[in-house]
């Protein structure tokens, strides 16, 4: 069942409750950081605009837990949004309520208005029915553009589809019809690279991979867990010791499935995460005990990269290595590197792991760099996400 999109809306004259995710890094002085996050929805407010609809936006900014935090007002993101739309933004100074209701029923076609962060009110993050409906009442039309929320079920993204008819913005159906196509119908071979720190966090990922990757490749913190299991001597190293069962059974499947799961064969280690600690790079046996395993070696590198060469598909999560220290970075850049040289139709996602392909300069010759972080975790475990599961074209008109 496909999701239905603002193509299928009647727009004209109406007033649409636009969920987006301006949920942006901002500077000390509390002005907007990095704008990637505003100019994601600039496509999907600007149809609805030229489709003669009136755009009523919603976002979440930072964790306020159901209470008012000035630091995270979105004035400043309001003023950002003016400068790249060109046209006003009127801005509310509450999430719902008189101001909000007073400012929404005055919005003409072709004018723009931002609740005060949603985050802000309690009811939010419960999914209250009432906080919904008050955010219906603004409107006529529900769309969804802020697919990083998708794996959470909020009154702002999932609540308020109840009560009025629901569609996906572009970035949302970008997100969704690009991961879809790694799930299903993916070019083969499909080469799965899974890093990061947290291996608990991995493991549903990993094992989804199984049943679609012909081949995985680990990297990052979570592969230590990985060599444990294999019985290599890690030193220092971050290792998930409740998660070594796991990764045992991970591997054991994936021999039963004739997944190629590929560990690092070397490792660069160093006694700490530092660009001075002297980082050396050692075979996965060698890894002497006061040391850590920070990032993949240049063996791992290349073998890694012969592989990357040949896919079809290549989904990619968490780095390979500490990243954010040159001198535990140049696993992840290499690969990403590798990545961008390939063939193959690529999706990235995860914060971190963007982030990293960023640094190495490769962003732009990836396919699909994913917004979503824990949505697109979710999405590649195989669950339905409830902010996409909302948007689905139930047939009725
Ligand atoms: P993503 O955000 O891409 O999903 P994660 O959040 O899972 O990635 O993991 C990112 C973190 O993993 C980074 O902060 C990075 O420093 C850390 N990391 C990667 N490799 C290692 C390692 N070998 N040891 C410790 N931490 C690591
Ligand atoms: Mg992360």
């Amino acid at each position: 069942m496909a999701v239905k999109t603002i193509k299928d809306l009647d727009l004209a004259g109406k007033k649409v409750f636009t969920r987006v995710d301006f949920n942006v890094p901002r500077t000390e002085q509390g002005t907007v950081a990095d704008d990637t996050k505003i100019r994601a929805a600039l496509p999907t407010i600007n149809y609805l605009l030229e489709q003669g609809a009136a755009v009523i936006l919603a976002s979440h900014l930072g964790r306020p837990k159901g209470k008012c935090v000035e630091e995270l007002r979105l004035g400043a993101v309001a003023e950002k949004l003016q400068e790249l739309l060109n046209v006003e933004v009127l801005k509310s100074f509450e999430v719902v309520g008189p101001e909000t209701e007073a400012l929404a029923q005055k919005l003409q076609p072709g004018q723009v208005m931002l609740l005060e962060n949603v985050r802000f009110h309690p009811g939010e993050e419960k999914n209250d029915p009432q906080l919904a409906q008050a955010y219906a009442q603004l409107a006529d039309l529900f769309v969804s553009d802020a697919f990083a929320t998708a794996h959470r079920a909020h009154a702002s993204n999932v609540g308020v589809a109840e009560y009025l008819p629901a569609a996906a913005g572009f970035l949302m159906q970008k997100e969704i019809e690009n991961l879809t196509q790694t799930l299903h119908n993916a070019k083969k071979p499909v080469v799965a690279i899974v890093g990061g720190s947290k291996t608990a966090d991995k493991i549903g990922v990993i094992k989804n991979f199984l049943k679609l990757a012909d081949v995985i490749l680990l990297g990052g913190g979570m592969a230590n867990t990985f060599l444990k299991a294999k019985g290599y001597q890690l030193g220092k190293s971050l290792v998930e010791e409740d998660q070594v069962d796991n990764a045992a059974k991970i591997m054991q499947e994936a021999a039963d499935l004739n997944v190629n799961l590929c560990l690092p064969e070397d490792v660069t280690v160093a006694s700490a995460i530092d660009d001075t600690a002297g980082a050396e790079t050692v075979a996965v046996d060698a890894i002497p005990a006061e040391k850590m395993a920070l990032d993949i070696g240049p063996q791992t590198v290349s073998r890694y990269a012969d592989l990357i060469a040949q896919a079809g598909t290549v989904i990619w999560n968490g780095p390979l290595g500490v990243f954010e220290v040159d001198a535990f970075a140049q696993g992840t850049i290499a690969i990403a590197k590798a990545v961008a040289e390939a063939s193959a139709f690529s999706l990235i996602g995860g914060g971190d792991v963007v982030a990293a392909v960023e640094k190495a300069g490769v962003a732009s010759q990836i396919s699909h760099l994913s917004t979503g972080g824990g949505a697109t975790l979710e999405f590649w475990e195989g669950k339905e996400l409830p902010g996409i599961a909302v948007l689905k074209d139930k047939g009725e008109d």
